[in-house]
């Protein structure tokens, strides 16, 4: 099985936390979806498609109607399996009855819709366009139609306290989300919050809190169903997300548009973030192509184990740090950060917290 990623850089505003190469130049949209037509024609043709994933941006942005042509292109030059999974990402202002009838229309069975938050004074600090009246329609809409939802939280917002991180994640599990995305805020100093933060104008809660919170969350989504599977990744069964879990996994998938990354082979390749070489140039927007060596093959393979509560089996560790990777594992286990799970060892939710440091100790 073969994945597709296809991205949409289009924004109805530029979030101020948002470091992502996007536009808020909609008149460019045809442009770019004939840019993105010709990049698919020129793909050489894959094995059977298991999991096609529309990210941006804000794919919601596009219309239908462009959508479509896109479709029809992906099912000429691909075969998408019967029950292949179809994600599209969407803002909660874009999701209307006709846009839900097109997607759907189109094969599309999974929504990722970004909430964030759902109280208006922490959506507000970062400019996003909906509140929390319409990001509650919008998710019961999804979840009407029959498409299977995720929503994307954050943590550690401007504004954002124990109470009303609580109560968003109270509300997303009320809602019947199946799916939920839990990402702390990783301010970029160059985005104009990162700006704001560092000239005093604006605070954002301390560490020490968005820890505890984090913690807090992975055990009562456990309650209510939701298990973790990935550090940031919450499902209830039969809802983890498939076209992630390739990433993960370092399965083959190829990316379309702007800055998207492809692996396939052994090697990764990616797109410019330029809009307009992107336009102009695709199919032969690249900027970026590596074939991986060894040594990257290894420090992928701890990576990506090791971002999965599964973790990574042990004998693997030991196969790919020796010695180092015995002694990693009984501090871990004995400091609380590691713990087994069947033959694996997978991060306890205070790793999680320190994992990217941790897991520099193996590189
Ligand atoms: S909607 Fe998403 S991709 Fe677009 S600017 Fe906001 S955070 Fe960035």
């Amino acid at each position: 099985m073969f994945s597709l990623y296809l991205h949409l850089p289009f924004c109805h505003t530029h979030c101020t936390y948002c470091p992502f190469a996007i536009s808020t130049d909609l008149s460019q949209q045809e442009a770019y979806v004939e840019a993105l037509l010709r990049e698919i024609e020129a793909a050489p043709r894959g094995s059977a498609v298991g999991t096609v994933y529309f990210g941006g941006g804000t794919p919601s942005r596009t219309s239908v109607a462009l959508l479509e042509r896109v479709f029809a292109r992906l099912r000429e030059r691909f075969a998408i399996a019967d029950d292949a999974e179809l994600s599209i990402e969407a803002n909660p202002e874009d999701v209307t009855s006709d846009a839900i009838e097109g997607w759907r229309a189109l094969g599309v069975n999974r929504v990722s819709i970004g909430v964030q938050s759902f109280h208006d004074d922490e959506l507000r600090a970062i400019a996003r366009v909906h509140d929390r009246v319409r990001a509650i329609e919008a998710i019961r809409a999804v979840a009407a139609s029959g498409m299977r939802t995720n929503l994307d939280l954050m943590l550690g917002l401007p504004g954002q306290t124990s109470e009303s991180f609580r109560e968003t994640l109270d509300t997303a599990v009320d809602l019947g989300a199946g799916h939920l995305s839990l990402y702390m805020l990783d301010l970029d100093e160059k985005t104009p919050l990162g700006v704001q933060v560092e000239r005093g104008r604006v605070t954002l809660p301390d560490d020490d809190l968005v820890a505890t919170l984090y913690v807090d969350a992975i055990e009562r989504l456990a309650r209510a169903g939701l298990a973790q599977y990935e550090i940031s990744n919450f499902a209830r069964d039969g809802e983890i997300c498939r076209h992630n879990l390739r990433y993960w996994t370092r399965g083959e998938y190829h990316g379309f548009g702007l800055g998207a990354h492809s692996f396939i082979g052994g090697e990764r390749f990616a797109n410019t973030r330029d809009l307009r070489r992107y336009i102009d140039a695709a199919p032969h927007a690249r900027d970026f192509h590596e074939t991986l060596g060894a040594d990257e093959v290894r420090r992928e393979a701890i990576f990506l184990g090791l971002r999965q509560t599964s973790g990574l089996h042990y004998a693997r560790l030991v196969e790919l740090c020796g010695q180092e990777g015995i002694e990693w594992t009984e501090r871990g286990l004995k400091d609380g950060w590691l713990h087994r799970v069947g033959g694996s060892v997978a991060f306890t939710p205070a790793g999680f917290l320190q994992s990217n440091e941790l897991m520099s100790q193996l590189f």
